[in-house]
């Protein structure tokens, strides 16, 4: 027996789970009623569990795990650099040779002139970072006022405060008193579901040109910036129509505002190149990185600002009064170097763009014949399906939103499957090395378990259009 099976048994870890842990995002009350799952390995796209079942991870964890898990290199990386230099600061004039050969090679792998790092322990603490930076950039430059960033309903920026208000989740902003203050809101370019009878691009150029009514109405010398991500990911997977981001360039060009790309999922391959703004033609003064970037075998995070930016903020901004114990931590970006080295090595972003998305694309895509499926989008490595009780209208169940997809998932998990709902959306992000084979696994489950989602709403009558 391999040593990580000497665990407890299940229903002894699934109390001690119930009576010690609090998890993230969930329903305590109703996890601890059910048992947690308890996932004990994993190895290329499965995990096993501690009753030894196998699941197919449609989500790459939470959209991180690129290479797939079991990377033996990647943990030997972690232990050589935890024997030679466990940890230390880059606070104290201090700095060490991970960090450095990280920050180069993701100046090499960023597009154009992102050229300089500042490094968090995830995404939410990154985009804590930006909100910082962003307004201390302006005040350096005399301008104080401009504090106020535009970023738009249903995105997601993390859960942090400063970055569970730049997200635009309301069921978030209802805990806690967020937003804080000087962080707007504008529409996001979700066209299935607002776009009514807009085309998709005409639907797309008015979604952009809310942001550039918010900076007339805020007034442009209060605004710092506009955070996006590429595609939504949280949100349910929302692919801006092709009209969208031409336009919020255009408008961030004409504008002196800092455009922040949140590319925490979109980067390190997901969409078909290395970063979205690439697959999306953007030009970000800063993007946000984490998950993919260490495939998430360890936690970091990042900000990678572009070098004219960077350069005015170290010539006038003095000392910038921010910063984590855990930024640059050695043996997590040891691990990234790995993981980066292994991607570039074994080409993973040029397999996802020739030959692995093309054919979760077709297969993807086919699910849109399915009675339950309003419409199947996808690009690269991640997709949605938008569950519907009518096939072409566009109309959401009468039942309350996410009853639907809540069962969709129930089978789907049956089924081996992890694929996630975002209300009645069904959405997948499976690790970049998935083979083909394994992309007919998915499909086929996928397909099985909107079958047995749609016996189940026939035979409770939740087969009903909203009014
Ligand atoms: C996950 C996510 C974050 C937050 O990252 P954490 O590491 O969970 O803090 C930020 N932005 C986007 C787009 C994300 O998907």
């Amino acid at each position: 027996m391999n040593i990580l099976d000497n665990h407890r048994a299940t229903d002894e870890l699934q109390a001690l789970d119930a009576a010690h842990h609090l998890h993230p995002f969930t329903d305590t009350a109703q996890i601890n009623a059910n048992g947690a799952r308890v996932i004990t390995h994993a190895s290329g796209v499965h995990l096993t569990d501690s009753n030894g079942e196998k699941l197919l991870d449609g989500m790459a964890g939470l959209w991180c795990v690129n290479i797939g898990y079991g990377r033996k290199e990647l943990a030997n990386a972690a232990a050589r650099q935890m024997s030679q230099l466990p940890y230390y600061n880059t606070f104290f004039q201090t700095t060490h040779p991970p960090v450095i050969e990280l920050s180069s090679t993701l100046a090499r792998l960023a597009p154009a002139d992102l050229n300089r790092v500042f490094y968090a322990g995830s995404g939410s603490e990154a985009n804590d970072t930006n909100i910082r930076f962003a307004r201390h950039y302006w005040a350096s430059l005399g301008k104080p006022d401009k504090s106020i960033i535009i970023a738009r309903k249903n995105g997601y920026h993390g859960s942090t405060l400063g970055a569970a208000s730049l997200g635009g989740m309301s069921a978030m902003h209802a805990q806690g008193g967020l937003p804080i203050p000087d962080v707007e809101h504008i529409a996001q370019p979700y066209w299935y579901a607002e776009g009514r009878d807009n085309s998709p691009e005409e639907f797309g150029i008015a979604c952009a040109r809310e942001l550039e009514f918010a900076i007339a109405r805020l007034g442009e010398k209060n605004v710092a910036a506009f955070i996006a991500e590429p595609v939504q990911g949280a949100g349910g997977v929302i692919i801006p129509p092709s009209t969208y981001w031409p336009e919020i360039q255009r408008i961030c060009d004409a504008h002196e505002i800092l455009l922040i790309v949140d590319e925490v999922i979109c980067g390190f391959g997901r969409t078909g190149n290395w970063f979205g703004s690439e697959t999306f033609g953007i030009r970000p003064d800063i993007i946000t990185i984490a998950k993919g970037m260490s495939s998430g075998y360890l936690p970091i995070g990042g900000s990678i600002i572009r070098e004219e930016i960077a350069e005015v903020f170290s010539q006038k901004g003095g000392e910038f009064v921010h910063g984590y114990t855990y930024s640059g931590h050695p043996v997590a970006c040891a691990v990234a170097i790995e993981n980066l080295r292994i991607m570039e090595e074994e080409d993973v972003i040029a397999t996802v763009a020739d030959v692995s998305a093309p054919y979760l694309e077709e297969r993807w895509l086919s699910l849109a014949d399915h009675p339950l499926v309003g419409e199947a989008r996808i690009v690269g490595m991640m997709g949605a399906l938008e569950l519907a009780p009518e096939k072409s209208s566009r109309k959401p169940f009468a039942s309350d939103e996410g009853d639907v997809g809540l069962i969709c998932r129930e089978h789907s998990f049956s089924n081996g499957l992890i694929m996630r709902h975002v209300g009645d959306k069904m959405v997948m992000s499976p690790p970049l090395v998935i083979t083909k084979s394994e992309i007919d696994e998915l499909v086929e489950l996928a397909h099985m378990s909107l079958d047995q989602t749609y016996a189940d709403l026939k035979q409770r009558g939740m087969l009903k259009v909203s009014q």
